[in-house]
């Protein structure tokens, strides 16, 4: 089982916490996981675009899967 600290996910999200397993081409599996359980899933990449990077050197895309909970990883950060 995965400490929380290595969840992706917004701080305090709902539902299962989730970090990237694998990645290959268009292809992503990620591990997710509860208390009492885990799993690997392969996912679709969220389809999440931040419409104004401030940064450019920022990610301006979303990092997680298709129907995350919380934010997009690019909103991360910002509190
Ligand atoms: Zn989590
Ligand atoms: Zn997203």
């Amino acid at each position: 089982m995965r400490p929380d600290y290595e969840c992706q996910l917004e701080f305090r999200h709902n539902g299962p916490h989730g970090a990237l397993g694998q990645q290959c081409d268009e292809i992503e599996w990620w591990v997710r996981w509860t208390l009492r359980a885990s799993t690997v899933d392969q996912v679709t990449a969220c389809p999440g675009v931040r419409d104004q990077p401030d940064d450019p050197q920022d990610d301006e895309t979303c990092l997680l899967f298709e129907g995350h909970p919380g934010r997009h990883s690019f909103d991360l950060g910002q509190w």
